[in-house]
């Protein structure tokens, strides 16, 4: 299997990961009922990666909108673009926006590239 993943579904299991450690954190938590300032440190902490998450979700919904959706080439299915170069969601086939990339290599630091000239 190749090491990518679309960049959306990527930031959504990252945005899951954290609603889980979340809820570890403040699992933890119960096992400090004798000391209430450690437990309350927990649960804070476990709310904080929850609300952080929530945060990450509403990022999600913002790159969606600027995400360009297009019919994948290779299975057919709709998929969303972002960047200049992104996976397909559902078969994870290398799709660019760029017509200079086309046919090249999959090199996710295209993106990379791009973001560092337009930072000068
Ligand atoms: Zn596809």
């Amino acid at each position: 299997m190749k090491p990518y993943k679309n960049k959306i579904n990527r930031i959504r299991s990252f945005a899951l990961a954290l609603i889980f450690i979340g809820f570890v954190v403040m699992y933890f938590g119960i096992f400090f009922k004798k000391h209430p300032i450690v437990m309350t440190l927990f649960m804070l902490l476990g709310l904080l990666c929850i609300i952080a998450s929530t945060g990450v979700y509403f990022w999600i919904g913002m790159l969606s909108t600027k995400a360009v959706q297009v019919v994948c080439p290779n299975c057919g299915k709709p998929t969303k673009v972002l960047g200049r170069v992104d996976m397909c969601m559902h078969c994870r086939e290398p799709l660019t926006l760029d017509p200079n990339l086309e046919g090249e290599e999959f090199d996710e630091s295209y993106n990379r590239r791009t973001t560092a000239r337009e930072g000068k």
